[in-house]
């Protein structure tokens, strides 16, 4: 009989198990609990030791500092091994993905979810930096691979900050697809971008920065560049990068970064006039927040700067930032914005500019990694995306970034917990079911037609100068009224035992509470541009800001005319309905992929090596509901085969079933285990499928192959 290598945890004996714990919470022994779930990551991560997994799920603890585990030496250990034959690590995750996607040729996804800081963005980096490793690859490949490898860099320049939580936190969603041919080679991939908040743009909270690149481009810019652009090689001479008093960060080098994003745009085959423009465009934006209003009906400051950078002549500019344009009798008059409105809409017009070039980054970036060849390819998709958000005051962001946390969390119930159970019922399997909260109730109070959040929401933004962001709560409190998931300030006591000021809601995610602020809900739902500030922009002759983008809407204040915008034509529809839609299409994009996990936790507040904050992590594990994960996945069987599949593969192991078996194939199953001497425990036979309770024991019968 064969003896099975690959039992024992591989990183050693009882005693340094012990000190280093288990590396898969399926086998601990006191497994349901959150105590001996805690144990064992306190432990390993103590060890250095970050990653554990659940089955084939990845938990991945940030260690705040550099371990020398993500070395070529350590992608070329884990390269074509199988899943627990080493200690738990993303490549491995990497390298079975990618090696079940070739032998099944079908597309996955890799889903990584944690909250800001917990090490999202580096795991995925660690993916794509495996795949361009390990990937065959031709002179021709590395074209691409070089691209792929090099989004990233730019695309976090435009895309991410510093804020309070994560120095290089990024500030969109992001998916993106690598499609591999039939030899396994990357060749080519695409990205899709949700939800940029642009807010930062114009405002930044004390201790956070604006978007990286504007930095890197006063600190790294060249003499020449700057002197062309007109900035001065100092951030604190704009009012845009100083609100959060920290232009300077220690974690960030913006000159280098500077240089690394110029090369980046050159590989990627940015023009020289594409580089002109997009720099222009950052420049002019700072210009912009510079740009004062005074009371006085006329008061503005000269604002040649940025007209000149984006093509606008200076007096169109000028006057669009200040004036209203009324149509009175067939004439057009001019009446002077006040010193507010002015404001609003110098914002306005920066965040729009930001927003509509972040659009074209990310489309110019696709442009290069466009595969020619038609042949069918399979793709691994890698999501990046913002965790749960809780924050002393949370508003429409923090809205929207939970509704797409419950929908991804959705997704997650739908292609494990109940397709799981539902897979047990149908093959006849005994099996306790596994109680697991669905959160389908709650998407459906944030996004049901008609009769969601995001309904209401609509409705009260086609009634500019009546609706505010009170009455919205007025019509969700009326409406919802009664949702066990709704707390108004009128049921606060009785639900969740906390009051709720006025102008707030509660809702009770599947994640915990969170209690949002009205405030802002309306105007960041309409984002809109006054109208003659979009007129203005169609005389800009920089070609980022003349390239279509179907989703900016206009409004001329006092009057209607958003209503009619946004009921004749749907593309222009408000902020959160977009999400919504792009949040559905990306559901339906991982609906058709096989899913795997990575759930990152932060061990600390402070951004510090060494320190495990047991409440904290405790929080994390709560809501990413890996207790229930591992519940599943414990009472479950990792592996299931169907009949014919297992009897085909292994039948050269059993003389009975070997060359022919002439039975059921079930039959042959039975026999063939039978004398590889699998015990009772060990697996269950359903209706059509074998199914393994551990891996273990299928990779002592591979291995058995070679005995
Ligand atoms: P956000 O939601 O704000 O974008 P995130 O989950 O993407 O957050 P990351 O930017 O990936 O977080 O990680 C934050 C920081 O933590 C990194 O800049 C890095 O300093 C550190 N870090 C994350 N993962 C690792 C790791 N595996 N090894 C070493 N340091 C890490
Ligand atoms: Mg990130």
């Amino acid at each position: 009989m064969y003896s099975c290598t690959h039992c024992a945890d591989m990183e050693g004996s009882l005693t340094a198990r012990d000190r280093v714990g288990i590396q898969d919470f399926v086998l601990l022994d006191a497994y349901t609990s959150e105590t001996a779930f805690m144990d064992n990551l306190r432990k390993r991560f103590n060890e250095n030791l970050i990653y554990t997994y659940i089955g084939t799920l990845l938990v991945s603890v940030n260690p705040y500092k550099e371990l020398g585990i993500y070395t070529k030496k350590q992608m070329d250990i884990y390269m074509g091994v199988n899943f627990f034959e080493l200690p738990p690590h993303i490549f491995a995750l990497a390298d079975n993905v990618y090696r079940t996607m070739i032998s099944e040729t079908n597309n996955h996804f890799i889903l990584i979810s944690g909250e800001s800081g917990a090490g999202k963005t580096e795991a995925s980096k660690k993916v794509l930096q495996f795949y361009a490793v390990c990937c065959p690859s031709t002179r021709l490949l590395d074209n691409v691979r070089d691209r792929l490898l090099l989004s990233n860099p730019v695309l976090e320049a435009f895309g991410n900050a510093k804020t309070l939580k994560n120095d290089n936190s990024s500030q969109f969603g992001k998916y993106m697809d690598i499609q591999f041919d039939h030899q396994g080679a990357a060749v080519g991939g695409h990205i899709l971008s949700y939800l940029l908040e642009k807010s930062r743009v114009v405002h930044q909270n004390h201790g956070e920065r604006n978007f990286h690149i504007f930095y890197q481009l006063v600190e790294g810019g060249e003499d020449e560049l700057l002197r062309w652009l007109g900035l001065e090689r100092n951030c604190q001479k704009y009012r845009y990068l100083i609100q959060g008093e920290c232009a300077k960060v220690s974690s960030i080098n913006d000159k280098s970064d500077w240089k690394t994003v110029q090369k980046a745009l050159t590989i990627i085959e940015f023009s020289e006039k594409d580089i002109e423009h997009l720099f222009a465009i950052i420049a002019s934006v700072l210009h912009l927040g510079n740009v004062h209003f005074e009371a006085s009906a006329h008061g503005y400051a000269t604002l040649n700067s940025s007209a000149e950078l984006l093509g606008i002549p200076s007096n169109i500019l000028q006057e669009g930032l200040t004036h209203r344009k009324i149509e009175a009798k067939a004439e057009e008059v001019l009446s002077p914005f006040t010193a507010e409105h002015a404001k609003y809409a110098r914002d306005a017009l920066a965040k729009a500019i930001y927003g509509r070039t972040f659009t074209w980054l990310v489309n110019k970036i696709n442009e290069s990694l466009v595969n020619k060849d038609s042949t069918r390819k399979t793709v691994i998709g890698l999501l990046d995306i913002y965790g749960f958000e809780v924050f002393d005051v949370n508003s429409f962001e923090q809205f929207c970034i939970n509704f797409c946390n419950e929908k991804l969390q959705q997704l997650f119930i739908q292609l494990t917990l109940k397709s799981e159970q539902e897979e047990y019922e149908m093959e006849g399997i005994e099996w306790e079911p596994v109680p697991y909260f669905n959160n389908k109730i709650i998407c459906d109070l944030v996004e049901e037609k008609h009769r969601g959040i995001i309904s209401i929401l609509d409705e009260e933004c086609l009634r500019p100068g009546e609706a505010t962001d009170f009455t919205f709560l007025e019509k969700l409190e009326e409406k919802m009224c009664g949702h066990p998931h709704f707390v108004t300030h009128k049921l606060a006591d009785q639900k969740t035992r906390k009051t709720l000021e006025r102008g707030d809601f509660r809702l009770l995610h599947y994640a915990g509470e969170v209690t949002y602020s009205v405030v802002g809900f309306i105007d960041k739902n309409n984002d809109l541009l006054y109208r003659n500030i979009k007129e203005v922009r169609g005389f800009a002759t920089v070609c980022i800001l003349s390239w279509p983008d179907i989703t900016e809407k206009i409004i001329d204040i006092n009057s209607k005319i958003v209503c009619y915008c946004l009921r004749s034509c749907d593309s222009l529809r408000t902020v959160a309905t977009q999400f919504k839609s792009s949040l559905a299409g990306l559901t339906e994009i991982l609906m058709t992929k096989d899913p795997w996990y990575v759930r990152c936790l932060k061990p600390n507040h402070c951004k510090q090596p060494d320190r495990f904050d047991d409440v904290m992590v405790r929080h994390q594990v709560k809501y990413l509901g890996l207790m229930e994960h591992l519940r599943v996945r414990r009472a479950g069987f990792a592996y299931r085969r169907r009949y014919e599949i297992f009897l085909k593969r292994y039948k050269a192991l059993c003389p009975d079933t070997w060359p022919h078996w002439k039975g059921t194939p079930a039959e042959g199953v039975q026999r063939l285990i039978k004398h590889l001497g699998y015990k009772p425990d060990e697996y269950k036979m359903g209706r059509t499928k074998i199914f393994i309770r551990h891996p273990r024991t299928l990779f002592a019968t591979e291995d058995a192959f070679e005995i």
